[in-house]
C-alpha cells in the first residue's frame, strides 16, 4: 500500500508553480482586457495603458440588480478579474500623480504575497510564529531612530487605526477605570487644525464624541498656535473637562502641517505645572507620513547640508527634522509604510514609547509582566482590534527596512523632494500655471490654472466652476483609459494658509523617485494643451459648463 503524501514540499512544489502561472496569466489577461476596452480610442491611447484601467460610470443599485450567481470557466474567470480593476489607478504609471500612493517595491510585494501564501495570522506565536517578533522589530527599528529604545507597537490596517489606538490608550491612562467601567463624559481630545479629518471619527467611535474633538488653529507655518492651544485648554479645564490627548501633526498630504514637537512638549509641561494638573495629556504624533524623516534625526544639519541635493530641498529636510527633535516625552506615533515606505496596502504601525500600551489597550483584566514576553506567551489579542490579524504589512515593511534601510528611505525622500523642485521650476517656466505651495515642507505640488482666455471673456467668470469643469474633463479622459496625467483638485485651498484667501487649486503628487525631467515636461505640456482645448470648447459654447462658468452666482 502506498503511503499518501500530504504535501509535496520535498523539493518540488507543483501547486506553487501553478500559482505562479495563474498569477502571470491573470496579470497579462487583465492588461489585455484593458487594451480591448480601450480599442475605441486612437493612437497610443489604444495600445498603452494610462494611469487608470478604463471604466464607464455606473450606478451601484442597477449593477447590483443584475447580479447573477453563475460560476465561470478558468478562461472566463481571468476576464472576470478585470471587472475588479476597472477604474483602478496604476501607481506603476508615471502619470499617476493623484495621491500619496507609491508603486510598491518588488521585495515588499513579495513579502506581502508570501504572508498571503502561508496565510499567516500574526495574533499568537503558537501559529503565527515569529511574525509577531518581526512586527516588534519593525516598530523598534523606527523607535530607535528617535531613541525610543523600549518601544513596542501594533501592526494595523491603516493610519486611522494608529490614531484609534493612541486615543484609546490616552483614555485608559487618564481614566484608569474606563477599561472596565466605561468612559467618563468629561474627556476631550485636541488636534492640529490641519491634521487629518479622521480624528473626529476616531473620537466618535471611542465614545468621546465628535464634538469633544477640538482643533487648535495653525499658524502660517502649519504648526499649532500654542497661544490658541493654551486658550482652548484653559476653557476646557475650567469646565471641569480633562484633556485626554493632544494629537500633533507630523506631516499631512497637503501643506505638510507639522508641529514643533519640542515646543509642544515644553508648553504642555508648563501648562501641567501652572494648572497643577494631576495628569499629563497623552502626546501622540500623527506621523503616518512624517515617520520617514525620523531616519534623519541622527544626522546633524551639517551632514544634511552635504547631501547631493538642491539647497531648497536640503533646507526643507533640515527644518522638518528639527521639528521632530522633541519626541523624547511623547507617548506614541503612527507609521504608514503604504504612504511613503514603498509598501503595498496596508502596512501601518502604532508605536508606543513603552510596553505600557499593552496594559492601556486591553479590557482592564490583565496586567503585563515579563513572562508575557516569552515565546508562546506573547498574545496580541489582548490589545488588538482584530483577532484575525493580517501579517502582510509586517513582512513587507520588514523587507523594505532590511533591503534599503534608513539610508535608502532618506535617498527616496530626497528624490521625491528633488522631483517636486523640478516640477515647480518647469511650472514657473510655463505661463499657464502658478505654484501655490512653495512654502510647504512636503513634496506635493499645489498649483492654480488661470484660464486666461476664459477670464478675458467676462467679468462674471467663475474661476472655481471653471477649475472643477476642467478637472472633470481630465478625469473623464483618464477614466476612458487615455494616457493622460491623473492628478487631483483641492477645493478651497488656503493660499499661504490664509482662511480668507482660498481658491480651487490642483494637486500633483509625485511618488516616483526617478521621474525624469523629460517626463515632467511632457506631463506639464499635456496638461497645458488640455487647458487650451478646454477653453476653446467652452468658448464655442459646446460645454454645458459654459452657463455655470459665466453665469452670475446666485446671491
Ligand atoms: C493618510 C493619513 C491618515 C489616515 O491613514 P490611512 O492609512 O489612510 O488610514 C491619517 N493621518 C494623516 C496625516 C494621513 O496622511
Amino acid at each position: 500500500m502506498q503511503i499518501p503524501i500530504l504535501e509535496t514540499n520535498c523539493g518540488s512544489d507543483p501547486q506553487f508553480e501553478q500559482f505562479l502561472n495563474d498569477l502571470r496569466k491573470s496579470h497579462y489577461t487583465v492588461q489585455e482586457e484593458a487594451r480591448k476596452h480601450q480599442a475605441e480610442l486612437s493612437g497610443k491611447d489604444q495600445v498603452c495603458l494610462g494611469p487608470k484601467f478604463p471604466v464607464e460610470s455606473f450606478n451601484y443599485e442597477s449593477e447590483l440588480a443584475q447580479l447573477t450567481e453563475d460560476t465561470l470557466s478558468d478562461e472566463e474567470l481571468a476576464k472576470e478579474m478585470y471587472s475588479f480593476f476597472q477604474g483602478v489607478a496604476r501607481p506603476q504609471s508615471e502619470l499617476s500623480l493623484f495621491n500619496m500612493v507609491p508603486e510598491p517595491m518588488t521585495t515588499a510585494i513579495v513579502g506581502s504575497c508570501m504572508a498571503t501564501l502561508y496565510n499567516v495570522n500574526s495574533l499568537m506565536d503558537a501559529y503565527g510564529g515569529k511574525s509577531l517578533l518581526i512586527e516588534q522589530k519593525v516598530v523598534r527599528t523606527i523607535g530607535k531612530w528617535i531613541d525610543w529604545n523600549e518601544s513596542y507597537g501594533i501592526a494595523c490596517n491603516g493610519g486611522k487605526l494608529t490614531m484609534l489606538y493612541a486615543v484609546k490608550a490616552a483614555i485608559s491612562k487618564i481614566a484608569p477605570d474606563s477599561q472596565s467601567k466605561g468612559i467618563p463624559d468629561n474627556l476631550v481630545v485636541i488636534a492640529n487644525e490641519g491634521g487629518h479629518y479622521c480624528v473626529e471619527h476616531v473620537c466618535s467611535l471611542l465614545g468621546i464624541g465628535t464634538e469633544k474633538c477640538l482643533r487648535g488653529i495653525t499658524d502660517e507655518y502649519g504648526k499649532m498656535d500654542l497661544k490658541n492651544l493654551e486658550h482652548i485648554m484653559e476653557i476646557e479645564i475650567k469646565k471641569g473637562n480633562k484633556i485626554a490627548a493632544i494629537i500633533c501633526s507630523g506631516g499631512t498630504t497637503i501643506n505638510f502641517f507639522c508641529d514643533n514637537t519640542q515646543k509642544v512638549a515644553d508648553f504642555v509641561d508648563e501648562f501641567v505645572d501652572k494648572h497643577k494638573l494631576d495628569y499629563r495629556p497623552h502626546l501622540h504624533l500623527d506621523s503616518v507620513i512624517g515617520w520617514i524623516y525620523f531616519a534623519l534625526l541622527k544626522k546633524s544639519n551639517e551632514e544634511i547640508s552635504n547631501f547631493k541635493a538642491t539647497d531648497f530641498v536640503k533646507n526643507k529636510l533640515i527644518e522638518t527634522k528639527n521639528r521632530f527633535l522633541g519626541l523624547a516625552t511623547f507617548d506614541s506615533f503612527g507609521v504608514d509604510f503604504h504612504k511613503d515606505g514603498l509598501c503595498p496596502y496596508s502596512s501601518s504601525f502604532f508605536v508606543s514609547k513603552t510596553a505600557d500600551c499593552f496594559n492601556l489597550l486591553n479590557d482592564g483584566n490583565y496586567k503585563y509582566d515579563s513572562k508575557d514576553f516569552d515565546f508562546e506567551q506573547f498574545r496580541a489579542y489582548r490589545y488588538t482590534l482584530e483577532n484575525s490579524k493580517p501579517s502582510q504589512g509586517i513582512l513587507s515593511a520588514w523587507m523594505v527596512l532590511k533591503k534599503i534601510g534608513s539610508k535608502g528611505l532618506i535617498h527616496y525622500l530626497t528624490q521625491l523632494h528633488e522631483t517636486q523642485y523640478k516640477i515647480i521650476k518647469e511650472m514657473e517656466k510655463q505661463g499657464v500655471f502658478k505654484v501655490l505651495n512653495k512654502c510647504s515642507l512636503g513634496w506635493e505640488v499645489v498649483f492654480a490654472i488661470h484660464f486666461k482666455k476664459l477670464a478675458a471673456e467676462s467679468e462674471d467668470f467663475n474661476h472655481d466652476q471653471a477649475a472643477m469643469g476642467f478637472m472633470q474633463r481630465c478625469w473623464d479622459k483618464v477614466n476612458r483609459g487615455e494616457v493622460f496625467p491623473l492628478f487631483s483638485v483641492v477645493p478651497d485651498y488656503r493660499i499661504d494658509n490664509d482662511r480668507n484667501n482660498t481658491t480651487t487649486a490642483f494637486l500633483i503628487y509625485p511618488m516616483q523617485g526617478n521621474l525624469s525631467l523629460s517626463s515632467i515636461t511632457e506631463i506639464l505640456n499635456t496638461i497645458s494643451n488640455e487647458v487650451s482645448l478646454f477653453e476653446e470648447t467652452v468658448l464655442k459654447n459646446k460645454e454645458e459648463l459654459v452657463t455655470r462658468i459665466f453665469e452670475k452666482p446666485i446671491r
